[in-house]
């Protein structure tokens, strides 16, 4: 295994910030740390970079242990929200200055720096300063900076959410089909569902500082594992009418019976039926909010179709193979 967390623990005072973390990472895969704020996802990672220090279990890459190398002797490229770039120096000298503190030859960073700057387009801005640039390209800087050195793991704290809509969008791609190209081993913490989906190989879903579940973005829609991951990505309804749940297989223990809004198919004479509440019109789909068996479902309705009115009634199945059991918490 490349990386590998064993039993990763870190406590603050009573809290237990990461908690018995296990994880495996192969060379070369886009990792995204995921979950919502607090559950743990940037003490993690810091935890990985040896910016923190572990309370509990191991850090191993390619199986040495790296307790007690600070974060500036592993080579690991850190890039952080916050660009923090030096204001004082170049862009070229922003890039320039890990290598200059490893040593290197004048010449192999003039050239490496060149390479960089290629790399994130910024090549005729090697001489401007930071307030020079737009956030985007401070960003760009910023990962520049971080794979100069050749690190061995590329590790993103939320490097996208200080930036707007629309370069946050472009800055995702190019920062994927970096990482694609680079074949660097990256770990990328985002409590934003959208970025982790477009860009992670896996996702590690987290909550209370324990992994919830982890694999693709395939994986965690159609088959999330816990309560928690169903709701945080994409949208889920839980069946909690007994008359909604009647003929499926009954909940049993800690599990709750979940199915996605698209997934309910409306359709005349289905075996269930509703009123309409409420009415989102999204262009390609339609989103019907539903009284049902006295619970609320929320349904998608695809393609063109006669536009639905409140009050109206819907009739629906809910597909037996569409319906997930979810289990409360982790396991
Ligand atoms: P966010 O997206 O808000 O940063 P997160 O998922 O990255 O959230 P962490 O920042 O890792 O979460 O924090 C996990 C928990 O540990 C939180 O409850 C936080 O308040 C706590 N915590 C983090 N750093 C410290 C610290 N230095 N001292 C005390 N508590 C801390």
């Amino acid at each position: 295994m490349f990386l590998s967390l064993r039993g990763v623990t870190k406590r603050f005072g009573s809290l237990v910030a990461v908690d018995h973390v296990d994880l495996d990472l192969t060379e070369g895969e886009f990792v995204c740390f995921l979950g919502p704020s607090g559950c743990g996802k940037t003490t993690l990672l810091r935890l990985i970079a040896g910016l923190e220090t572990l309370d509990d279990g191991e850090v191993l890459l390619e199986g040495t242990d790296l307790a007690g190398l600070p974060a500036r002797k592993r080579n690991f490229g850190v890039v952080f929200q916050s660009y923090s770039l030096f204001p004082n120096m170049t862009v070229a000298k922003n890039i320039a200055y890990g290598l200059e503190c490893r040593k290197w030859q004048e010449a192999k960073i003039e050239a490496r720096v060149a390479e960089m700057l290629e790399l994130v387009h910024l090549s005729r801005d090697a001489g401007k300063y930071p307030h020079e640039l737009s956030g985007g390209m401070q960003q760009r800087v910023a990962l520049a900076r971080a794979l100069a050195p050749e690190p061995a793991v590329l590790l993103l704290d939320e490097p996208l959410s200080a930036l707007d809509a629309k370069v946050r969008e472009s800055l995702r791609g190019e920062i994927s089909e970096l990482q694609k190209r680079l074949g660097i081993t990256t770990i990328m913490v985002t409590h934003d569902q959208d970025e982790a989906m477009e860009m992670a190989d896996r996702i590690v879903a987290l909550n209370r500082g324990r992994i919830e579940q982890v694999g693709s973005a395939e994986e965690l829609y159609w088959d999330p594992a816990t309560r928690f991951v169903g709701e945080f990505i994409g949208r889920i309804n839980m069946l909690s009418s007994p008359d909604l749940c009647a003929g499926l297989d009954k909940t049993a223990g800690e599990t709750v019976l979940a199915i996605r809004p698209e997934h309910i198919v409306v359709a005349d004479g289905g075996a269930h039926s509703g009123t309409v509440r409420n009415v989102a019109f999204l262009g390609n789909t339609m989103r019907l909010g539903v009284e049902a068996g006295g619970q609320d479902l929320e349904i998608e309705v695809h393609g063109r179709r006669r536009r639905m009115q409140v009050g109206d009634t819907v009739t629906f199945d809910l597909p037996a193979d569409r319906v997930r059991r979810l289990a409360a918490s982790s396991p």
